[in-house]
């Protein structure tokens, strides 16, 4: 890694922190807004640099097959480690004693491997519920009219712990635009997390990504998962 490198990365977080400070609104949530960063296709050496050097929290993957393959390198940061992507059942298993949360539970049928995994790796998984907040076909997410559906069958289960809600807006032309889906998932986020009496936790809102993260905390994020932004465009093909 060069030195360009490094001063990039540090004046991007240095950035992207500045944005959110200015941006969001503290009538909707009042503490500490979580800056993760979305590590696909990032070298080991950079994520490290962003946690050991630019004070970042919390990192997210979301292939499982590159996140086992960079483990063993980023395992001991001092940072917590989700998972963001979309998830197949069948590779549940290696995330359950690896990640601190699962933001894209979307059926009933993966929480119940969920469930499963993490019995069996004795632990209780937290996971937010990824709600399909521009209604698109053919993207994950659950659909408005099946929310609170799935939110009870899944709050069920005994070895998951169902911390709050994550959506992907869809691609808008305009930044102003992603305000409508990222007001109307705060809302349902408000009526299932914030009004529940007894919890006395902190509950998740992760939304915003490079493009939106702005739009995102005006709405009342609590966590933004901000890739290109901070460590440039991802190359694909190496
Ligand atoms: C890649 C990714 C992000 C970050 O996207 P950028 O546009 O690079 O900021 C956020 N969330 C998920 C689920 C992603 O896969």
């Amino acid at each position: 890694m060069t030195d360009e490198e490094k001063f990039a990365i540090r004046d991007n977080i240095e950035r992207v922190r500045e944005n959110i400070e200015k941006y969001r609104d503290r009538s909707l949530y009042d503490g500490e807004i979580t800056l993760l960063c979305a590590t696909k296709t990032v070298e080991p050496e950079k994520i490290a640099y962003a946690v050991n050097e630019c004070g970042i929290k919390a990192i997210g993957e979301n292939h499982v097959q590159e996140l086992l393959a960079k483990y063993e390198q980023i395992k001991t940061l001092p940072c917590e480690l989700h998972f963001i992507g979309s998830l197949q059942t069948n590779k549940v298993k290696y995330l359950t004693s690896k990640v601190k949360l699962i933001h894209s539970v979307d059926s009933v049928r993966l929480a119940a491997q969920i469930d499963k995994c993490s019995k069996k790796d004795g632990v209780i998984t937290e996971v937010l519920l990824e709600y399909n907040s521009g209604s698109e076909e053919n993207k994950g997410g659950i659909l408005y009219d099946k929310f609170r559906e799935t939110y009870e069958e899944i709050s069920a289960f005994e070895n998951i712990k169902v911390s709050g809600m994550m959506t992907m807006a869809p691609v808008c032309e305009k930044k102003s635009e992603y305000e409508k889906y990222f007001s109307q998932t705060y809302q349902l986020f408000v009526d299932f997390f914030k009004n529940m009496s007894d919890n006395r936790e902190k509950t998740v809102l992760s939304m915003g990504m490079s493009d939106s993260y702005m739009q995102a905390v005006k709405c009342g994020a609590t966590v933004v998962r901000v890739g290109s932004a901070i460590f440039g465009k991802r190359n694909y093909l190496n």
